[in-house]
């Protein structure tokens, strides 16, 4: 049997006249995972089959250019006439990555399937230090905040629960860990119809908060807020204003018994990291959320998703 025959294929794409299968990543196991990427050729085409890291390059001179590999089996762009060299990983999410690319992959597979801890990733992707762990969560983290902030969708309606959740943001470079921005992100999740959205937005006062909740969540919907007080950051003023105005109750659960989903994914997060940084709270709220509308897919999506936001 060849090695194309081997899996199940969707679609094939053509690139060097050669057939690349792609395969059904629903149906991709672990096992599939490391036969498809066995070696350095075949990772790549792995990777491209998925517009993961780019088919083709264009020289600054505008020419096209190749696929040479190195000595040392390294593969990289070049441009014969000028002999202008790039990355393979130029411009891709991959770029910068500091564990080999096989195990990064392996990385994002575990992630994906949500086999999370440290000591697992440790172990699988032969990263030997908690922060480097700890980084590439984040960086996963961050595809999911950017879905929910490109796609946010207006949830709620009369008598539906919204579950919010709000934080200051920090956007990281991950090849040097460097914040780049921080921003607040507002978020709201509604369980019933797995459907959420996260917006940032530079201060976060009263008139914010009014605004958003007016913008993403429609009237007489039941908002529900615990780990941090909406109430506070209203005032009694602003909280009779939106009633009055946009017909929404606030419950909090600490104070009522109020089955909410996040708040309990929260509690079990915080035993598993060790009570997650408040600063980084947002982005496991975009987790939570990921995971509840694309857990049945989630390498599929996870790929679809970086290849937007990675345009190679
Ligand atoms: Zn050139």
């Amino acid at each position: 049997m060849s090695d194309t025959e081997a899996f199940p294929t969707s679609t094939m794409v053509i690139k060097n006249e050669t057939l690349i299968p792609q395969m059904d990543l629903r149906a991709l196991n672990l096992d599939d995972l490391l036969y498809l990427t066995r070696d350095q050729r075949s990772l790549l085409d792995f990777l491209q089959s998925y517009n993961l890291i780019a088919s083709s390059q264009k020289c600054s001179c505008h020419r096209e250019m190749d696929i040479r590999q190195k000595k040392n089996e390294k593969f990289f762009w070049q441009c014969s006439p000028c002999r202008t060299t790039y990355s393979i990983l130029k411009d891709s999410f991959f770029y910068g990555v500091r564990i080999p690319l096989k195990e990064f992959l392996v990385f994002l597979y575990l992630w994906a399937y949500k086999m999370v801890s440290y000591k697992t990733l440790k172990r699988e992707c032969r990263i030997t230090a908690n922060c480097t762990v700890r980084d590439y969560k984040m960086v996963i983290r961050n595809i999911c905040v950017e879905h929910f902030l490109r796609h946010p969708e207006i949830i709620g309606g009369k008598g539906c629960r919204v579950e919010i959740d709000e934080s200051l943001f920090s956007i990281r470079k991950y090849t040097t860990g460097r914040i780049l921005k921080q921003v607040w992100i507002f978020g709201g999740y509604e369980e019933a119809t797995n459907g959420g959205f996260l917006v940032a937005v530079p201060s976060m006062d009263a008139d914010t908060l009014i605004d958003l909740i007016k913008e993403f969540i429609h009237p007489g919907t039941i908002i529900i807020s615990s780990c941090w007080s909406a109430q506070d950051r209203l005032g009694l003023k602003g909280c009779k204003n939106l009633k009055r105005t946009h017909k929404c109750n606030f419950i909090d659960p600490t104070h009522l018994d109020v089955e909410t989903v996040w708040q309990d994914a929260k509690k079990e997060r915080d035993k598993a990291e060790c009570g997650a940084h408040g600063k980084t709270a947002n982005s496991y709220f975009a987790e939570f959320m990921w995971r509840q509308k694309f857990g049945n897919a989630p390498l599929e999506i996870l790929f679809q998703q970086i290849a937007e936001m990675y345009p190679v």
